[in-house]
């Protein structure tokens, strides 16, 4: 592997007002946009293609087919059925998957990154009209994103003629209500149309049949603001970074018991270890006990997997998930039942209720957890909440539910034990009295 640290995406974070149209375009923004904009439209899917980017948000769909997917008329003709429809751009910065922080830093730092990827890419699928959907909570970015897409207007960036090629392009930033499901791209589409958020039956996908059933390209943060840097640097630089079939680099955000929280670029197939010694190492040198590769939705891992390669592949091998990269670390002294408990009274709230098995499962999973944490649970709960686990996972309508079972089922794979103790203890968990004392 190259050098770990690979700036591309964070390289002018640290900028004085890295957010301003002035650092961003100084530093040779907004030059990758008038390549693109003299590249044929299916010569820069073809480009995104060759380069094996794929999807940041968690699923690592490759991106340049997802852009393929989107109906165009053949050259010369008149274009019929979806391929008449206006072709819509979204983009899902709805970020909430827990310990994920890593789109938010991005658009704070260099909000133009993504809006040079939003017009570069509207060009690639012939769009005229992008949403950037954000988080409700997270204020201070929403306004970030509306200077800077006001700014990209005043410059000529964004509107009528882009750049004098005739190309327009409208951005709106839209806030979300603040719902994790409309992280789910189909939940994201009905809220932005104005409904309550709840997952659409797939297929049809958004590529054929998205935002106001249009052909729509969903993609996150991250993805997009990496295209420029594609246009200008080629595909065969892009794969100089990370592995053959997960290649570029990949912000990872490390949380936790760590001494040096934060974002860490690197390249896709990085190890925890290697992470760490970027972080700075466990926090008070305390030793790692339990692990997420990419939020509370992919199973944990433990200090064996300490030099698993954190790409697509690699987390999956190692009977995980790389998901949004966003890596919770946790040293011996946390309880895993605790920690469990806690995720799935997350899901628990945030699950939409469309579907019965995540809508009914997560409520006795979270149930039968707090009653184990409080000292009431039997060693049979423990094969009940693999059962119930066993009734929602790959049942469920939407990924949420599948995630929601993930910790559990790891937490007990890797440390039933400590479940086990729980119940034969016959007593509260220490942190619910000391809950009930700080309350
Ligand atoms: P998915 O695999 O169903 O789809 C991934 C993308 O590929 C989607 O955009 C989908 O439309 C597209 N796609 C897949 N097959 C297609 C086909 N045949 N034709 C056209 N398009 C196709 O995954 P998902 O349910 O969208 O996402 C799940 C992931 O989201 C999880 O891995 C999880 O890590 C992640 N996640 C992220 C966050 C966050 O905050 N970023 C929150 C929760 C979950
Ligand atoms: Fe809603 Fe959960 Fe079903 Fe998804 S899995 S549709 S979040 S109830």
């Amino acid at each position: 592997m190259t050098d770990p640290l690979t700036p591309v995406l964070t390289k002018h974070w640290l900028g004085p007002e890295s957010w301003t149209l002035r650092h961003y375009t100084e530093l040779g923004g907004y030059q990758a946009l008038d390549k693109a904009l003299e590249t044929p439209a299916d010569d820069l899917i073809a480009l995104i293609k060759d380069s094996g980017l794929r999807g940041r948000g968690g699923a690592g769909f490759p991106t340049g087919m997802k852009w393929s997917f989107i109906p165009q008329a053949k050259p010369g003709e008149e274009p019929t059925g979806p391929a008449a429809k206006p072709k819509y751009l979204v983009i899902n910065a709805d970020e909430g998957e827990p310990g994920t922080c890593k789109d938010v830093p991005l658009m704070m730092a260099d909000p133009h990154s993504l809006i040079e990827g939003c017009i570069i890419t509207s060009w690639a699928i012939r769009a005229h009209f992008c949403a950037i959907y954000v988080r409700g909570e997270v204020v201070h970015c929403i306004r970030r994103l509306h200077a800077a897409v006001r700014e990209a207007y005043d410059a000529g960036h964004l509107g009528k003629n882009i750049h004098g090629t005739g190309f327009d392009l409208d951005i709106v930033v839209h806030a979300g209500a603040g719902a994790y499901i409309c992280g789910e791209e189909t939940a994201l589409l009905d809220s932005l149309e104005g409904r309550r958020g709840q997952p659409r039956l797939k297929p049809p996908f958004p590529a054929t049949a998205g935002l106001y059933a249009a052909p729509t390209v969903v993609n996150n943060v991250e993805t997009i603001a990496t295209v420029p840097a594609i246009v200008s640097g080629g595909k065969d630089w892009f794969r100089t970074m990370g592995r053959e079939r997960s290649p570029g680099p990949k912000i990872y955000s490390l949380s936790g018991h760590v001494e040096r929280p934060g974002q860490y670029e690197a390249p896709l197939g990085t190890t925890l270890r290697e992470l760490l010694d970027l972080a700075g190492g466990m926090k008070d040198g305390v030793p790692l006990k339990f692990w997420t590769p990419g939020g509370s939705s992919t199973p944990l891992l433990t200090d064996e997997h300490l030099d698993v390669p954190l790409d697509f592949e690699g987390a999956t091998e190692a009977g995980s998930m790389l998901g949004t990269t966003a890596l919770m670390i946790f040293n011996e002294t946390v309880s895993v039942p605790w920690a469990v408990m806690k995720w799935t009274e997350f899901y628990e709230h945030e699950s939409c209720g469309k579907c019965t098995p995540c809508r009914e499962g997560c409520y006795w999973l979270a149930g039968i957890l707090r009653r184990m944490v409080e000292g009431e649970g039997t060693e049979a709960d423990i094969d009940t909440l693999l059962d119930v686990c066993d009734n929602v996972l790959g049942r469920s309508f939407c990924a949420l539910g599948d995630g929601a079972v993930s910790p559990i089922t790891s937490g007990i794979k890797y440390f039933r034990q400590e479940f086990v103790d729980l119940c034969t203890a016959q007593r509260r968990h220490p942190e619910v009295d000391r809950i009930v004392e700080l309350s």
